[in-house]
């Protein structure tokens, strides 16, 4: 009977986490794919693009494009090939955010075989 209260405690946590993770997820998606960020390259102006978008953009602008205005809007900054650096941080960050969503399907499905089992487990 205790294990089976702690773990409704335990459900509480993960769906406070649920919430702070949705917001935090609107930083990890790239503005042009609205996809979590695959290559994150930040530009000087400090805005990340993923990569395939933003060299998409270059090659629409023209063959030899080096630069082309960054694509946020409301932001003048030239985005150059040259100074786009890929953003770790925030690789780390869509990696963990991806491996915490994984982990969120593992336990919502072992959660439904708790709940199928509880009869059997109060014997127990
Ligand atoms: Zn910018």
């Amino acid at each position: 009977m205790h294990r089976y209260f702690a773990d409704a405690n335990v459900l509480d946590e993960d769906s406070d986490e649920d919430i702070q993770i949705q917001s935090i997820t609107q930083n990890l998606k790239c503005p042009l794919t609205l996809q979590y960020y695959e290559e994150p390259m930040k530009a000087r102006c400090g805005h990340i693009f993923d990569k395939s978008a933003l060299y998409d953009m270059f090659s629409q602008r023209s063959v030899n494009a080096q630069s082309l205005p960054c694509p946020q809007s409301g932001c003048n900054n030239l985005v150059t090939k040259e100074e786009l650096k890929l953003d770790r941080p925030t690789l780390r960050l869509v990696e963990s955010a991806k491996e915490k969503e994984r982990e969120i399907n593992v336990e919502a499905m072992s959660d439904e075989r708790d709940v199928e089992n509880d009869g059997e487990f109060v014997t127990v």
